[in-house]
Formats: structure tokens, sequence, C-alpha cells
């Protein structure tokens, strides 16, 4: 790797000028999804902007309504924060369900929603991609998984965004034209390569807002270590008012899904269909794809049993 130059910007002004100055570059929020990317070739950006020394994202506030964290806040941060412990357990289930404990060190909130989409055949050395042919997110012509020249299906495996979806987050972007507010859920493409939207190259994603509101909350995640290894499915959900809910799923499709609807007009077995209908899963994770389809219908059972308590 020929990095040109690490730059470390002290405001999010000053990372947008150099963002704008600088061609090819890279954010480097915990570096825990991207040094292995750079490690393994997947990326060679000419110059990486850390911003790590932003104060202004690294502030957790609170209010009656909402907490607001900061997107450079590290996981370890959020999980021993009590205002998001009393209000957003989910949070801090879904959080330490990442990585290890040095990671969430270092790994940021910002960071994991932005976390890189996955898939078997692109996460892997230089030489293995070699040996087996390289793909359509890399710079062959075909998929590897479905062999054909149309779509790339890797999967987005944000355990936040599983959870944030089913809150109903916000999040804040700056960019060089604008601050942008947005759901959550619009800052997903259901696409393998262009997997997020209303980032335009540059924009940085600073704060993500949570509304506080009651309801009961539901987290699970299904991976072959319980320490380490990836998603290969996470649902989140959220029961609230006259039996509103909200479902998270994500690690079984290219961006997070959303399945939202009213216990008194669905049934266990519309919600698995609807399920089932949103998630394009194909077989790219260490575990069979059929085996995570059937995971999918198992979870929502545990879920759905959870909720008749
Ligand atoms: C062994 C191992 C296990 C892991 N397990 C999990 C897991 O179980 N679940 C999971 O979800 N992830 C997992 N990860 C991936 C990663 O560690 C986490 O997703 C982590 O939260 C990423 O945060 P980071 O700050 O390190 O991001 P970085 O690696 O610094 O950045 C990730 C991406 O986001 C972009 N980015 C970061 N912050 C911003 C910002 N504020 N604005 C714009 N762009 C930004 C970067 O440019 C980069 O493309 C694992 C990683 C490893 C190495
Ligand atoms: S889904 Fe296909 S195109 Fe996408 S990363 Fe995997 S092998 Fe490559």
């Amino acid at each position: 790797m020929s990095v040109k130059s690490y730059l470390k910007p002290q405001s999010v002004t000053d990372a947008l000028i150099m963002a704008k100055t600088h061609a090819n570059y890279l954010y480097f929020a915990g570096g825990t999804d991207i040094q292995v990317y750079l490690k393994q070739q997947l990326i060679k950006p000419d110059h990486i902007i850390d911003l790590s020394d932003i104060g202004e994202l690294q502030n957790i506030a609170s209010n009656d309504e909402n907490i607001s964290i900061g997107s450079m806040t590290t996981l370890d941060a959020i999980s021993k924060n009590n205002s998001i412990y009393k209000d957003f357990p989910l949070i801090v289930e879904a959080a330490q369900s990442i990585g290890t404990p040095v990671i969430r060190k270092t790994a940021t909130v910002g960071g994991n929603i932005l976390v890189n989409n996955r898939c078997n055949f692109y996460n892997q050395s230089f030489g293995w991609r070699q040996a087996i042919g390289s793909c359509l997110r890399d710079v062959g012509d075909l998929c590897q998984v479905t062999k054909t020249s149309g779509k790339c299906f890797s999967r987005n495996v944000s355990d936040l965004a599983a959870a944030l979806f089913c809150l109903d987050a916000k999040v804040i972007i700056s960019n060089q034209n604008e601050g942008l507010e947005l759901s959550i859920v619009d800052l997903y493409n259901q696409d393998g390569i262009d997997f997020h939207k209303h980032l335009d190259h540059d924009g940085i994603l600073t704060k993500i807002i949570l509304p506080i509101d009651a309801g009961s909350t539901w987290f699970k995640k299904l991976r072959i270590r319980n320490t380490l290894d990836f998603s290969s499915l996470t649902i989140a959900a959220k029961v609230y008012d006259n039996r509103n809910f909200r479902i998270g799923l994500n690690g079984v499709s290219m961006s997070p899904v959303l399945i939202t609807g009213n216990l008194d007009m669905i049934d266990l077995e519309g919600i698995k269909s609807l399920a089932r209908k949103s998630c394009k899963t194909v077989d790219n994770d260490m575990m069979p794809l059929k085996y995570r389809r059937e995971m999918i219908d198992v979870y929502l059972d545990q879920w759905w049993v959870s909720i008749q308590k």
C-alpha cells in the first residue's frame, strides 16, 4: 500500500475541504473495518482523512425527546453510557455483539453504520481472489455466486443498523453543500457495490438521533462463533403503541431490511412471508443459504413467543 498522505482534520469543515482538495481519499474512523480492506488490497486510496481528532463528532447529548450520538463515539463508549443503557438497551445489546472488546474500544458508531458490505468471494486475500477469479465488485465481469454479470449481492452486516432501523433513528450528514437529516432507512441502497445513498462521495455522517419512546425490544444475532464473527443474520424488533411493530433484519441482503405493521393486522406467517420476500439472500456467507433462510423463520418464531408473555 502506498498512501501519499495521512491527514488529521480538527473539524468537519476542515475534513470536507481536505476531501475536496484530495482525489481518491478515504475517511478513516476507528479503522477496524477498512484496515482489513487495505491489507487485502481491496481498496487503494491515495490519501487517508482520519476523523478521530474531530471533537464535535464525539458527543453524546440527551433531552426529554431524544438522544444524539456523535458518529465517532466508540461502541465501547455507547455501551457504557447511562442514558443509552436506560432508554435504548437494544443499542447496547447490538453494540456488544460486534467484534471483540478490543475492536469495540476503537470501532465507532458511524463506522459500523457505514461498514462495507461483505461477501465470501470478495473479502479474501489478493492471492485467494486471483486463484478463484475476480468478480463484479472487483475487476471481473461475473458474480462468483450467481455466475451472471447482472448484480452484486454482497451483504450489509451492520448490527447497529438492524437495531437503528427498528428504533426509527435519524442520521445527520454534512457534505460540501449542506447538512442533511434523513431516516437511517434512506441511507442504504439494495445494491452490493453502491451500498450507501446520500453521502455523495464526500459526505460525513456526523450524528445519529434516537427518539425516546416506550416499547419492548428484542435482539438476536446468528454467527459461527459468538465472539469475532460477522453476522450471518441479525434481527432486532420493537413493539410499541397499540401493538405496532418494527423489525430490522441484516446480514441477509444488500441493505438492512425493515418490516413494519400492526400485530392486529398481520399474523406471524404473514410477517415471515414479508421477511422472505424482502431479503435478497444468496449463498455468499460462511453459513449455507438454506440454513440462513430457515433461521429467519426460527428467530421470528422466537420473537413471537417472547411478545406473547
Ligand atoms: C474481527 C472483526 C470482527 C468484526 N465483527 C463485526 C460484527 O460482528 N458486526 C459488525 O457490524 N461489524 C464487525 N466488524 C467490522 C467493524 O469492526 C465494525 O463494523 C466497526 O464498527 C467499524 O467501525 P470503524 O470506526 O472501525 O470504521 P472504519 O473501518 O474506520 O470505517 C468503515 C467505513 O465507514 C466509513 N466511515 C466511517 N466513519 C464515517 C463517517 N463518520 N462519515 C463517513 N464515512 C465514514 C469509512 O470510510 C469506511 O468505509 C468486525 C471487524 C473485525 C476486524
Ligand atoms: S455477490 Fe458476487 S459480485 Fe458481489 S462481491 Fe460476491 S461474488 Fe462479487
